[in-house]
């Protein structure tokens, strides 16, 4: 049966690879609904070929520019706007599944109106989990709606979980380390977003590239495993393993190890996720052991790598400081990409705008935007120089 999909970032690194899944899939997946932020030509493009009922740009300037180009194209398509735009997409009528690729905690009303309407989540999109882990569990649960995880290490425990008996897991999720995992502090303070955006294993968005640098990716990632495998901060273990072969690892009660393995190639996972319970036959390169006779591990280094920690305690903190954390963050990674902050001042901004906030235990939906909100704008004047600044 044809599994019909919508794509929330279907412009970029996850979302060009879901639809090569597409393109491979013979009839198995069809692209029924497309969203993007300002990328109006690819998306154009991209409804060209896929021909979806449903398409929204985030930019509205985008979304004119769009329409222009489908009315000269006479192809018709609702376009919409905004962030009701992405909603509209995320329930398109005809999608039993949605991918949610976008970039930051914008995914998050669109990913609950998906869970909302009964779409099964295929889920790239961490910052979700992060900022509001508990609501969005909680409405997939009563929804009876599936989260299929695409991030690969959390594909990769939820493929050894298969058939196991989960009490007493521990989850080891494995890091590449990023760029500068043998960068002194002095370094690290020198870096430039030019550098950190080399990352030496994955081809990933700006904004992931930089959290995988600073390790902020992997303490995003023990949020969402613990938010995902329902496991405490205390039974996941951050593992760094340069060489991605190993792509995460589940411990039984027993002691016994499980891991999957793979080249570092994000269409397993996202295949995996859209094809799940099956598997599906792929041509993609296969792992060879003989490229790597070495395979290492170490534990991670929080004096060089402060988000990390300060990150997971965040989560483990909960109510309103994982989303005030993730805010904090990605208003200082653009600001590190836009040369107006080094890079060691990105802990510095999420610590600071984490201390400053006035923390709610059990925030609702409403409670969580809140904090989102008041953490950009209390991050972003951190970046232009302030300090006197309290939740
Ligand atoms: P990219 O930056 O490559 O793509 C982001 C996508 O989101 C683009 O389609 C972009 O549209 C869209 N977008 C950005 N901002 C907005 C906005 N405000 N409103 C609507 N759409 C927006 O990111 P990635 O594909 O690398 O990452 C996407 C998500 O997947 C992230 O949450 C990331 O953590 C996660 N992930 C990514 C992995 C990877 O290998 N890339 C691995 C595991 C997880 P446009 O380009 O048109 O502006
Ligand atoms: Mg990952």
């Amino acid at each position: 049966m044809t599994r019909r999909i919508a794509i929330l970032g279907s412009t970029g690194s996850i979302g060009r690879q879901t639809l090569e899944v597409v393109d491979q899939s013979g009839d198995a997946l069809q692209v029924v609904a497309l969203a993007a932020g300002g990328n109006w030509s690819l998306l154009f493009e991209q409804v060209k070929k896929y021909r979806p009922a449903v398409v929204a740009m985030m930019d509205p300037i985008a979304a004119e520019q769009l329409q222009a180009a489908l009315q000269a194209a006479s192809i018709m398509v609702e376009v919409h706007t905004g962030q009701d735009g992405l909603i509209a997409v995320a329930t398109a009528p005809t999608a039993d599944m949605v991918v949610t690729a976008v970039s930051g905690a914008i995914g998050l009303m669109p990913t609950m109106a998906a869970i909302n309407s009964g779409k099964t989540i295929a889920l790239a999109n961490k910052e979700t989990l992060v900022a509001a882990g508990q609501l969005v569990m909680a409405a997939a649960k009563e929804k009876n709606v599936a989260i299929l995880p695409v991030d690969s290490e959390h594909s990769a425990i939820y493929q050894c979980l298969q058939g196991q008996d989960c009490r007493d897991l521990r989850l080891i999720l494995t890091a590449s380390g990023g760029p500068f995992r043998d960068f002194s502090l002095e370094e690290l303070v020198q870096v430039s977003p030019e550098q950190a955006l080399r990352h030496p294993n994955w081809a990933m968005g700006a904004k992931i590239t930089i959290d995988s640098a600073s390790l902020m990716n992997k303490a995003l990632e023990v949020i969402e495993a613990h938010w995902l495998f329902d496991v405490s901060f205390d039974a996941i273990e951050v593992l760094i393993h340069p060489q991605s072969v190993i792509h995460s690892m589940i411990e039984l009660r027993d002691g016994a190890v499980l891991a999957q393995l793979g080249i570092p190639d994000m269409r397993l996972p996202i295949q995996y996720a859209l094809s799940y319970p099956e598997r599906w036959t792929a041509s993609w390169p296969r792992l060879r052991f003989s490229d790597h006779p070495n395979l290492t591990f170490r534990a991670p280094d929080h004096e060089r790598f402060p988000c990390l920690a300060l990150a997971i305690e965040a989560g483990r903190a909960g109510g309103t400081a994982p989303v005030v954390m993730n805010a904090a963050n990605e208003v200082a990674v653009h600001a590190f990409l836009a040369h107006q902050i080094g890079f060691m001042d990105i802990p510095r901004i999420v610590r600071e705008t984490i201390q400053a906030h006035a923390w709610q235990a059990s925030p609702n939906l409403d409670g969580i935007l809140a904090s989102d909100q008041w953490a950009r704008e209390n991050a972003a004047m951190r970046v232009a120089g302030g300090r006197e600044f309290s939740g």
